[in-house]
């Protein structure tokens, strides 16, 4: 029934597979129903019943019938290349899953649920001592995970490839190193001149919820979204996009009731996500190479829509109409104030709330404090005072209490260090594919302004989505552009944009 696998044995595996593709997809299914639907009680059962579903997951992964199928497989000469592609996301899945000894992974995950809550209290408290012994802990712990995995020369590459297959600290340090020397500048530039501005009237503008609803989905209408046909948006806090499967690809986004321009770009990041998901070729469905290869180049897809559609001049000039249909303020101000009031550039201290460009001065604050956590070992009570001098060199302020500081992002509570370049590299590639795909099919603008997406779907979907995860990110771009990652693009998108 599967078309593109026509090998026996991977057809064998694939028959096994199916069932850790129905365990995957159950866990989908509650994971989306906590943020959107649960009530606040129902987190102790499902905690439980998500934990269950991938031990049982990861007993049929690591079932020694099933490696050995898959190592057999690994041998066989005559694969396909979508073949090849199973096997590796397989290998790949069972080294990781192998890696760690239960009493780790009981060890990892006591420690970063207590490590979460002490960091809320923590938090809202401001008192970093509160957290600081649980930073510590997880900053062991991860060591030891770095160990498990096995690296080639720092601890960091090992968890870096946990979130981006193949990344090294040496790439991550050779694109920073430029954002550092070239982009730098340019903020510099942009904060000092008065073309861009810092701060905007309508982030104070009151909405309706149920008028802003009609926006977004005017929206991701015009993108030609398939809602209630393939895909549903929904309410949550932290906006994110799930798939089900190639036919059920579900977005969320938030609706704070002021600064609208927060939903709709929300809501066009995660519309993003969810067209690399919904263009995946469908002869791969229930195989472990359905989805988006990697955390960067999914992130690449949501920062495109956001930032080189969402962002654009064209895109303020088509969505005006509507806004103004929805939004009657918006009609004092012009279409061109539109556009500058989605792209004020002001250093914030909070990551989050961060403009296009000094996001990335976010991130390269927090890869620094990483890898010296990881690669050279550093006390968590010596990080707060890193982290406001990193701060005040890259963003020139400085935060006044923890909360807007060290403490405001979950991500080290939850054990996830390596996780946060992968956003940076989203935003980088996706002025690069930006750049190529305008060599092949023209001015992007022009499409937005005709509100012709097909084309720009059509790319993305031939280059990109297509090959769901057959080859490691590396390869797909090699295949893609014929380019490894490279800043300079980002770098001549933000010049040509604010200077
Ligand atoms: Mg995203």
């Amino acid at each position: 029934m599967i078309m593109a696998f026509e090998n026996p044995l991977i057809k064998e595996i694939l028959e096994k597979y199916r069932r850790m593709w129905a365990i995957h997809h159950a866990s989908s299914v509650l994971g989306w129903d906590m943020e959107v639907n649960m009530p606040k009680m129902g987190i102790q059962e499902r905690s439980v019943a998500e934990g269950e579903l991938s031990v049982l997951s990861q007993e049929l992964l690591l079932h020694p019938e099933f490696t050995a199928m898959v190592e057999k497989a690994a041998e066989q000469d005559s694969l396909s290349e979508e073949e090849h592609g199973i096997v590796r996301v397989l290998q790949r899945d069972i080294k990781i899953n192998s890696s760690f000894p239960p009493d780790f992974v009981r060890e990892l995950s006591k420690t970063t649920s207590m490590a979460t809550s002490a960091w809320a209290e923590a938090k809202e408290k401001g008192d970093y001592d509160k957290f600081a012994p649980w930073l510590d802990n997880i900053m062991e712990l991860t060591k030891k995970a770095a160990d498990y995995l096995g690296y080639d020369k720092y601890p960091y590459d090992a968890l870096l490839d946990l979130f981006e297959e193949g990344l090294t600290t040496s790439d991550v340090e050779r694109i920073f190193s430029k954002i550092e020397t070239d982009l730098k500048p340019v903020l510099d530039k942009i904060l000092a001149g008065d073309k861009v501005p810092k701060e905007h009237p309508l982030e104070k503008l009151k909405y309706d919820t149920p008028a802003m609803k009609e926006v977004n989905e005017e929206i991701v209408r015009m993108f030609g979204f398939p809602l209630g046909e393939r895909s549903r948006i929904d309410i949550s806090p932290h906006p994110f996009t799930t798939e089900f499967g190639v036919n059920d690809v579900r977005i969320t986004t938030r609706y704070e009731g002021f600064d609208f321009k927060r939903s709709i770009l929300s809501t066009v990041h995660e519309f993003g996500h969810a067209l690399y998901e919904l263009q995946q070729n469908p002869e791969f469905m229930f195989t472990p190479i359905i989805g988006g290869v990697s955390l960067g180049i999914h992130e690449s897809q949501s920062r495109f829509w956001e930032n080189i559609i969402g962002r654009s001049m064209e895109f303020a000039e088509l969505i005006y109409p509507v806004l103004k249909k929805h939004v009657p303020e918006v009609s004092q101000y012009t279409p061109e104030e539109l556009y500058w009031y989605f792209n004020t550039v002001r250093p914030d201290l909070i990551r989050t709330e961060a403009d296009v460009v000094t996001y990335n001065f976010h991130i390269l604050v927090r890869f620094k404090i990483e890898k010296i956590m990881i690669n050279e070992g550093i006390k968590a009570k010596d990080l707060p005072e890193l982290w406001n001098e990193q701060m005040e060199a890259l963003l020139g302020i400085k935060p006044k209490n923890y909360a807007e500081g060290i403490l405001q992002d979950i991500h080290w509570a939850h054990g996830t260090i390596g996780y946060f370049p992968t956003y940076t590299i989203g935003t980088l590639l996706s002025a690069q594919f930006a750049d190529y795909m305008q060599r092949d099919i023209g001015s992007i603008g022009n499409y937005v302004r005709d509100r012709n997406f097909e084309p720009i779907k059509s790319w993305l979907r031939e280059k990109i989505h297509r090959y769901g995860s057959i080859y490691p990110p590396k390869e797909l771009l090699k295949r893609s552009i014929g380019e490894q990652l490279n800043a300079d693009y980002f770098t001549e998108y933000v010049k040509k944009k604010y200077l």
